[in-house]
């Protein structure tokens, strides 16, 4: 065993992000326990490491309690998209509410470091652009969006209630859209819509007139940004926005998909859903300063792999 090598659990493990953190921390040499129960997650995400002796695939449900013994959690497990977590409201927030508190409870009890996979959604339908930390955030509390926001801002008060009352060592992020290989092709977020109806020439739906914007991550470049701040100093436990700060229009997004794509798509328009926020874009001045971080993958380059891996799955069928 490397002297280095942690104990890690990831909870959405099988999940789109999940995966990729798993991938990662394999890579690094450490011990990975996947725990999900494939309400969104896949098997097919982390097939290729089902054989490796350092990682394990635990079946469970975060809204019930589990024993383990671990030296690092990583909180990831909540479906993300609108279609899944709207498809059962009160179950998303016991993902949220009940799971944070079942992880932190494991964290305090054997003195493991546990970092929170927050969401830019806790800025709501944001007055203040860019988003930075210190916004408090315009958030519906009775809206379809609610149980995830509410969820997600619910989950972060229990973080740091846990670290002042019980003096767990915590890690906030606060993830801004990302994309890449393994999402799904059927959640319903425009990066995987457009894409998907792009190569199979249909119409792309543009929601509203396409002038909402968005700033969107590539996926390594996020997991880079989760996993230094799990080992940056304990001092500094967040929320850290972590995403990438280049802004573009939807309309924009579905010209350069279509480009990349060689499609023969037209672009039609579709009405805007209840509580779509008009902007949303990271200031990462604060990951910068303290975790040396900022995205590097370029929207053109980070498009391509996900075009890549989408014509892979369509492929299959
Ligand atoms: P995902 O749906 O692919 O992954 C979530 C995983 O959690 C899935 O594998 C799912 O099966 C699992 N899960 C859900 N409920 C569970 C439960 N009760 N018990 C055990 N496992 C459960 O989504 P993702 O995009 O990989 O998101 C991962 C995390 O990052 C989520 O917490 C999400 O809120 C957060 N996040 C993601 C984004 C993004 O752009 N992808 C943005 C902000 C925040
Ligand atoms: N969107 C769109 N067409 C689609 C899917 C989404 O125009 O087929 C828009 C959606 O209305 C929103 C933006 O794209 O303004 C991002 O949507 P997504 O669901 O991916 O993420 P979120 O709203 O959570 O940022």
């Amino acid at each position: 065993m490397l002297h280095h090598q942690k104990r890690i659990l990831v909870t959405g493990g099988a999940g789109f992000l999940g995966s990729h953190l798993c991938d990662r921390l394999i890579e690094e040499g450490h011990d990975v326990l996947c725990l999900d129960n494939f309400f969104t997650g896949t098997k097919k995400n982390i097939l290729h490491l089902m054989e490796n002796p350092n990682f394990e695939l635990i079946r469970h449900d975060l809204a019930f309690p589990v024993f383990l013994e671990v030296d690092e959690i990583y909180n990831l497990a909540c479906p993300a998209s609108p279609i899944h977590y709207q498809h059962n409201p009160v179950k998303t927030v016991k993902t949220n509410v009940l799971g944070s508190i079942h992880m932190l409870g494991l964290a305090k009890r054997v003195h493991a470091k546990i970092l929170q996979a927050s969401t830019s959604e806790v800025y709501g339908d944001p007055n203040v652009h860019p988003q930075t930390e210190s916004y408090w955030g315009n958030v519906n509390t009775i809206g379809i969006r609610s149980c995830y926001d509410e969820g997600k801002r619910c989950a972060e008060t229990l973080f740091f209630d846990y670290h002042r009352q019980n003096n767990v060592n915590i890690r906030v992020v606060r993830i801004f859209n990302t994309y890449g290989p393994r999402m799904h092709p059927n959640d319903g977020r425009v990066v995987s819509n457009f894409i998907v109806q792009a190569l199979n020439d249909q119409d792309i739906t543009v929601y509203g007139e396409g002038s909402q914007t968005r700033s969107f991550c590539y996926v390594d470049d996020l997991i880079d940004g989760m996993v230094r701040m799990m080992n940056g100093p304990d001092e500094f436990v967040g929320p850290v926005n972590l995403g990438n700060p280049t802004e573009f229009t939807i309309l924009e997004l579905a010209e350069k998909i279509i480009q990349l794509t060689d499609s023969k798509s037209r672009v039609v328009f579709r009405p805007l859903p209840q509580d779509d926020p008009l902007q949303r874009q990271p200031d990462i001045s604060l990951a910068r300063e303290k975790l040396q971080w900022e995205p590097g993958t370029a929207l053109e380059a980070g498009l391509q792999s996900t075009i890549a891996f989408f014509k892979t799955i369509l492929h299959e069928g």
